[in-house]
């Protein structure tokens, strides 16, 4: 499979610092395997950075070419925690990661923590991938919030999981990608400003994943851009 990669990172409109981080650092096109990942920072002083920072580069880097998606994400979480220990200030650090590793073959593996989320689009359809670990997703799950009311929900941004913590479960997806596929990698800056269905039509409708990834990011800073927005967006053909 041919996969072509356009990955954007905004500050928003709000904030004056980007604790989200990604990899590839560069838009490219390749044959699989190919590794794009996500990850957004949270902490006091800066450490949401680092933090963030630490968790793309344990599981993109030289050290982690071998791994499988569940032994990048653990490799991640060690380094998290283990900088966490070995300095104060960033004590209590942590950070999302969602990891896409995209296969010679169609084959996509997802190890995912926390509330960025992934998102295939086929055939007109957008299909989320990834769950959140947040109390809202929980609410969701058991019925008792729509979507639309998790996405303004006063305690959205409450995550249940991310790297740093000594003990996490990883979520693990796998998903057979086929010809005219669009995968979407982002962070909570993009779902907690514009909607699932607002996403899918300007997945759907852009042209190329240059165009996706900027109307993306115009539509979250457009809408308020609260929280900075990262968006990864891969195409897929064979
Ligand atoms: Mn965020």
């Amino acid at each position: 499979m041919r996969y072509t990669w356009v990955v954007d990172s905004h500050v928003g409109m709000v904030r004056s610092e980007n604790e989200d981080a990604f990899f590839p650092e560069a838009d490219d096109a390749a044959d699989g395997p190919v590794a794009i990942a996500v990850a957004d920072g949270m902490g006091g002083a800066a450490a949401g950075e680092v933090a963030s920072r630490l968790a793309i580069d344990a599981s993109t880097g030289d050290e982690a070419k071998d791994d499988d998606a569940l032994e990048r994400v653990q490799r991640a979480n060690r380094a998290v925690v283990e900088a966490a220990l070995a300095e104060p200030a960033h004590t209590g650090m942590g950070t999302t990661l969602t990891l896409g590793i995209f296969d010679a073959d169609g084959l996509l593996h997802i190890g995912h923590v926390g509330d960025s989320r992934a998102y295939l689009v086929r055939a007109g359809e957008l299909r989320r991938l990834t769950r959140d670990d947040t109390v809202v997703e929980e609410l969701v799950v058991a019925g008792l919030l729509s979507e639309d009311e998790a996405r303004i929900h006063p305690r959205r941004h409450l995550i249940t999981q991310s790297l740093g913590m000594q003990d996490i479960t990883i979520q693990l997806i796998e998903e057979q990608l086929g010809d005219g596929d669009r995968v979407l990698l982002c962070s909570d800056g993009l779902t907690s400003m514009i909607d699932d269905e607002a996403i899918r039509t300007v997945m759907v409708h852009a042209e190329t994943p240059a165009d996706a990834a900027w109307l993306l990011i115009d539509a979250a800073n457009a809408a308020g851009g609260h929280d900075n927005t990262t968006v990864a967006v891969v195409d897929i053909a064979p």
